[in-house]
């Protein structure tokens, strides 16, 4: 069989068998209403509360700060627009970054053409935003900052403990959207002043559809969705069990392995980069240095390319990487991420972002470092932009 390699595991992994284990029987013999009080749903009760608590030991949370939501997006608009309807009568401003995932943005926005004031931002070449920036954003009426904890597109962590101390020590609420570094980089949400936390189980080989909320104790924000009882009254709907009891038993399995499994995909991360720094000319690195990025996350710009056709010959040779995030591609807007460190729109054109996992081996990354290149290669030869681009480094000799 011709090689297959998957490199897009910050769009989604695959569900663990272990987790599809523990979530079958609720489908099947389990299929009770958690808010049946009869004993045959006793089990799905119970099931709920201990992936609370496995989810709340991860990140160091008590099982009752944690609130079950259908993924990642929900937890983002529950966090925002909860703490704005909540926080109105303090004041209206909210401070964000540029290189949010478009969750939290597209709220943003939305709150922002709603009445609220919303600061978004810059960061600097490397994806990082600076605490100054938010001390000096700061007014008497910001209500809450939402930074992420590390990026979907170019995996820069965030100094998320320093941005936590000055929220706390000001007062102001803190969210983190800590989608993509949930079971992959440790997270303690007390020491590092987090108020709020979204996560989503199908980053770290969870179900599709299935996410939380953590949520301070204390921490005073609106309900999201009215209803039942279920989630303490703060989001009504029947609980997603197979989903809930999947989302524990994958945090579990993901954060129980990470460390062992981040330091080896760290290093075949760096194999990758370094193969591809090396081989291709003119290839640039987007993202900070190894230690304030993702383990699993690669980015980089090939001038002279488009990263559709890239994406498209790569997906002839096996290989299934993105450009942009999953999200937005389809759109012919270059990445905002790209745009906020500064990328020409040539060069955000050009990305290729390839996110490791689980399953990826050496002889993987051996056999893109040997198809990649020629790729790039064939595809500049036929393109105008590459030719401009020589002509302008030539005529600059
Ligand atoms: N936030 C970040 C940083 C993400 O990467 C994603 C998904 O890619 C989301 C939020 C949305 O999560 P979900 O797909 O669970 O709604």
């Amino acid at each position: 069989m011709s090689m297959q390699v998957y490199l897009d595991y910050a769009a989604t992994t695959f569900t663990a068998p272990e987790v599809v284990t523990a979530m079958t029987p609720f489908f099947t013999e389990s299929f009770g209403n958690p808010s049946s009080i009869y004993s045959f749903s006793e089990r799905n009760r119970k099931a709920i509360a201990k992936a609370r608590q496995q989810v709340a030991d991860v990140i160091g949370a008590s099982a009752d700060e944690i609130f079950f939501t259908s993924g990642g997006t929900e937890a983002d608009n529950w966090a925002l627009k909860g703490a704005a309807w909540r926080g109105r009568s303090k004041g209206n401003h909210i401070i964000t970054t540029k290189i949010e995932h478009h969750a939290v943005l597209h709220t943003a926005q939305f709150l922002q053409e709603n009445g609220f004031d919303v600061t978004f931002l810059d960061v600097d070449a490397e994806g990082r935003v600076n605490l100054d920036d938010i001390r000096k954003a700061v007014t008497e009426k910001t209500i809450l900052v939402s930074v992420m904890f590390a990026n979907n597109e170019i995996g820069t962590i965030q100094p998320v403990a320093e941005i936590g101390a000055f929220c706390r020590e000001k007062g102001i609420l803190f969210h983190t959207d800590a989608v993509q570094a949930v079971a992959h980089v440790p997270i303690d949400v007390k020491a590092m002043n987090i108020d709020m936390l979204s996560l989503s189980a199908h980053k770290f080989y969870g179900p599709k559809g299935v996410g939380a909320l953590y949520i301070r104790k204390g921490t005073r924000i609106e309900n999201f969705m009215h209803g039942g009882g279920q989630e303490k009254g703060r989001r009504a709907t029947t609980e997603n069990v197979p989903g809930i009891v999947g989302l524990g038993a994958a945090i579990e399995l993901t954060s129980g392995r990470m460390s062992e499994s981040s330091p080896r995909i760290g290093k075949l991360r760096d194999m990758l980069i370094e193969g591809v720094m090396e081989s291709i000319p003119h290839a640039k690195l987007n993202g900070a240095p190894s230690g304030e990025r993702l383990p699993n996350n690669a980015n980089f710009s090939f001038i002279g390319i488009e990263g559709e056709t890239l994406l498209l010959d790569l997906d002839s040779a096996g290989i299934y990487g993105s450009t942009g995030s999953a999200c937005s591609s389809g759109s012919l807007d270059p990445s905002h991420v790209l745009m906020a460190i500064g990328l020409s729109h040539e060069l955000a054109h050009g990305s290729l972002r390839l996110t490791l996992g689980e399953e990826i081996t050496e002889e993987d990354i051996q056999y893109v470092l040997s198809t990649l290149p020629g790729i790039v290669k064939h595809r500049r030869e036929m393109s105008p932009l590459w030719e401009d681009y020589m002509k302008k480094i030539e005529g600059g000799r």
